[in-house]
């Protein structure tokens, strides 16, 4: 056999891989690697663990294994997908439970006091996994923060790694494995700028990858295990260069980094051949995005992956006040693809607050970006962040708060209490607001929030929206959907007209509630 037959032999296989991976109902992805080969992910019962070659056929069994857990937000939830990729093309397979696997990682959140104690506690309960000998890995901000101090207050982790080191990863697990066996490479001490390892002759080893924030590296690999075979993230621009004064990004996550326009776009129509229509692009201050290349601004960039055959949504978060241009949403009126959705955090409604909390923005700056938003041609869903009880924050300042979120209608506001976090400036000052005033606080704001989208939810009853459909709630039977709006739009639809995942259909709105909408399927 030669020519186009072996070519169709090899397609047919490999289709008969995705097939029968589909069966299993996970979602999966032929994912090529380097080499040619490539591994078929998250599909546990069937080929998880096998490495493929183009044509779909077994080349190797992977013999390591490992267990990802997530903490924190979606940027995150990005890299934990790019961890997997890497992983898995390091000849690793993904199991679902901690018991299954050699190695563990934790990749990790510190914005909060809150989320930082869950990961220690979570490693305090896996530490009698140990015995088995399995290894841990804690990746993400808490690595960055605590640096070596997590090998003193959890000794039976391994690998400690910061989210700008993550391009070092394939190193750190050559020399994680290397060092079962081996004795020392090199000393902790020696290990800030990128990576080192130990170990100590008791069965503890400490390999480290962390990095200055001064680092202009990005995490960018081809080895993107994406979860959702519909909708898939792109971070366009890392860390960042604000240092508002409660928060603890700038030095977990280095400094302000944008990958260029050309390969933000190459990945884009990547993800639209292999079937995606919704694009979510990524940045802690997503907007702040300034192309090394200078060939785009963030809103040229914006109408580019709009304009990408085959995308039908592109979203963006999260977006800071001080960058957001006029040119965004003279993109969102010229780009029907763009959603009409902004995401932008105000934290608090008082210009005196928001100069303590060093923002370098008024609330009239604040909202003279909202009225561009509101003359928009289509309807922008307007969503914030909030934090409550910063130190100094009088009943004042709170009042003022209250009256923005009367004054702009916002469909959402996630609402934190503020918590004191290491090295940042906030630590300095004086006034601190007792935990049950905060408590208080955040209980008014969220009713009086509830009020507001109460009233704005009802708005939509009556009307028809798109929606991409993203699952099914079979005790509800009913089907989930998002609107270009980014609300949840749960339907019904007759079995006969069901609509397929990730399909798009039109809903007509019959009921509201402060959170979500209800519809029936137009057919
Ligand atoms: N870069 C975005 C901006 O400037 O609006 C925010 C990104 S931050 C990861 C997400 C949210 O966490 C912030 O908008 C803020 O409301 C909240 N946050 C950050 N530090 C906090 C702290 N120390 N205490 C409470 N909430 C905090
Ligand atoms: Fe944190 Fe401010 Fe940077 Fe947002 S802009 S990540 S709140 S320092």
């Amino acid at each position: 056999m030669s020519g186009p037959s072996v070519v169709f032999e090899a397609i047919a296989k490999q289709l008969v891989k995705f097939l029968s991976c589909q069966v299993n109902s996970r979602n999966i992805r032929f994912i090529p690697l380097d080499n040619g080969v490539g591994t078929c992910l998250l599909a546990a019962e069937c080929c998880h663990r096998d490495i493929l070659n183009p044509t779909g056929v077994i080349v190797a069994s992977a013999q390591k294994t490992f267990y990802i857990e997530t903490f924190g937000c979606q940027m995150n939830f990005h890299d934990s997908e790019k961890v997997v990729g890497t992983l898995i093309s390091e000849g690793y397979a993904q199991v679902q439970r901690e018991e299954e696997a050699d190695l563990i990682v934790y990749n990790t959140c510190s914005i909060r006091d809150k989320a930082e104690q869950k990961v220690f506690h979570r490693l305090a309960d896996y530490k009698k996994l140990q015995a088995q000998g399995k290894r841990f890995g804690v990746l993400g901000c808490v690595a960055q923060q605590e640096g070596e101090k997590i090998f003193e207050r959890a000794p039976h982790v391994s690998m400690v790694c910061g989210s700008a080191s993550y391009r070092n990863l394939p190193q750190m697990l050559v020399q994680l494995e290397a060092s079962s066996a081996a004795d020392t490479t090199a000393h902790p001490a020696n290990t800030a700028q990128g990576g080192g390892a130990a170990s100590f002759g008791n069965g503890l080893v400490r390999i480290t990858g962390l990095d200055d924030r001064q680092t202009d590296k990005c995490f960018e690999t081809e080895f993107t295990a994406r979860t959702n075979p519909h909708r898939g993230y792109i971070t366009i621009i890392e860390g960042c260069d604000k240092f508002c004064a409660y928060c603890v990004v700038p030095f977990t996550r280095g400094k302000e980094r944008s990958r260029t326009s050309a390969s933000v776009l190459a990945e884009a129509r990547q993800m639209a051949d292999l079937g995606y229509t919704d694009i979510q692009l990524l940045g802690q201050n997503v907007n702040s995005y300034r192309d090394p290349e200078g060939k785009k601004t963030f809103a040229e960039l914006l109408a580019a992956v709009g304009e990408v055959q085959g995308i039908k949504r592109v979203r963006f978060t999260t977006s800071h006040p001080r960058d957001f241009g006029r040119d965004i949403v003279e993109a969102i009126d010229a780009v029907s693809t763009l959603c009409d959705h902004v995401h932008l955090p105000v934290q608090s409604g008082s210009t005196r607050l928001l100069d303590a909390m060093q923002r370098l923005y008024t609330r009239e700056q604040y909202l003279e970006r909202i009225a561009w938003m509101k003359s928009a041609k289509r309807e922008i869903s307007i969503t914030t962040d909030v934090i409550v009880g910063f130190p100094g924050e009088t009943e004042t300042d709170f009042e003022q708060t209250l009256s923005l979120l009367d004054q702009i209608g916002y469909d959402g506001v996630f609402s934190f209490k503020y918590s004191a976090r290491p090295n940042t400036p906030a630590l300095r000052l004086d006034d601190a607001i007792p935990e049950e005033e905060k408590s208080r606080r955040l209980e008014v704001l969220m009713g009086r929030q509830k009020e507001i989208q109460v009233a704005r939810y009802k708005k939509y009853i009556g009307t028809t929206c798109e929606v991409m459909v993203e699952g099914f709630n079979e005790p509800r039977r009913q089907w989930i959907g998002r609107t270009s709006q980014n609300k949840t739009l749960n339907f019904t639809a007759c079995s006969e007209a069901a609509p397929k995942l990730g399909s798009y259909v039109q809903v007509r709105v019959t009921g509201s509630f402060p959170n979500s909408l209800l519809g029936e399927m137009m057919v």
